[in-house]
């Protein structure tokens, strides 16, 4: 099918590996740099925010997302982007900021007991947060699978607790959101939704006219089709073959 747009919002996680495990997630920096060169070639870099809210016929935009705030985005991935001068959206979890809560971190991305301190700092989070090019995006407070919540209240804890957080410690309105996993259900979109002007899922596919801004889908950058060349009208075909084949669980 063809579609009607040339718009695409791309998924990334962490950058440059996660110590002691080979983590799922992770594209090595060569691999995001030849990634972000490719797009710089052919795309043009815009906000999320932009690309959910506006329609651009004549150009082919991409927005860059990161889930769950790893420091080695920071570290890594973010120099990167500077070069390019791209900008990026990171969807955080407040409460493991600083390396707090680190057991259910680990249970939350499956990491081994070894691995700790992989999330932002603080201090790493405002020094993004002032920058004009990078925007901070909610990712809930503890990031649970928020369609196995018991109820709608246990969801919107989940969803303000981290808006609040955010905003609190970025001084910044806190407008996006990214479901955890990839997983929601009508109670937890209709939460997300009434206190976000965008609100972006694991969808793989790109982004289409008629897309509303509060379900706007994602290319995982990691899935194996992305690293071919980022050719986009055919693209979101073969991430999506891809993602059934190897029975993707999005983080
Ligand atoms: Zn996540």
């Amino acid at each position: 099918m063809v579609r009607n747009t040339r718009d695409v919002v791309l998924l990334y996680h962490s950058v440059g590996g996660v110590p002691d495990t080979e983590y799922q997630w992770d594209l090595s920096v060569s691999v995001f740099r030849e990634q972000i060169a490719q797009l710089s070639a052919r795309y043009e870099f815009v906000d999320l925010e932009t690309i959910a809210t506006t329609s651009e016929p004549s150009q082919k935009r991409v927005a860059i997302t990161f889930d769950d705030g790893f420091r080695n985005v920071y570290q890594n991935a973010l120099p990167v982007l500077d070069e390019f001068d791209a900008s990026a959206t990171l969807f955080i979890c407040p409460a493991f900021l600083d390396g707090r809560n680190a057991a259910q971190l680990r249970r939350r991305h499956d990491l081994p007991s070894s691995v700790r301190n992989v999330i932002m700092s603080t201090d790493q989070l405002r020094d993004v947060a002032a920058t004009d090019r990078y925007s901070i995006g909610n990712h809930t407070l503890t990031h649970p699978d928020l369609a196995t919540l018991p109820d709608r209240e246990a969801i919107a804890t989940e969803v303000a607790r981290a808006k609040e957080q955010l905003e609190e410690l970025t001084g910044l309105s806190i407008n996006c959101f990214s479901y955890p996993y990839g997983s929601y259900d009508d109670r937890a979109a209709s939460v997300a939704a009434e206190s976000h002007n965008v609100v972006v899922t694991s969808e793989p596919r790109l982004v289409e006219t008629g897309d509303r801004p509060t379900e706007i889908p994602r290319l995982d950058a990691c899935l194996p089709a992305a690293t071919v060349g980022f050719e986009a009208t055919d693209l979101a075909a073969r991430l999506r073959r891809t993602a059934r084949k190897v029975g993707t669980r999005f983080v």
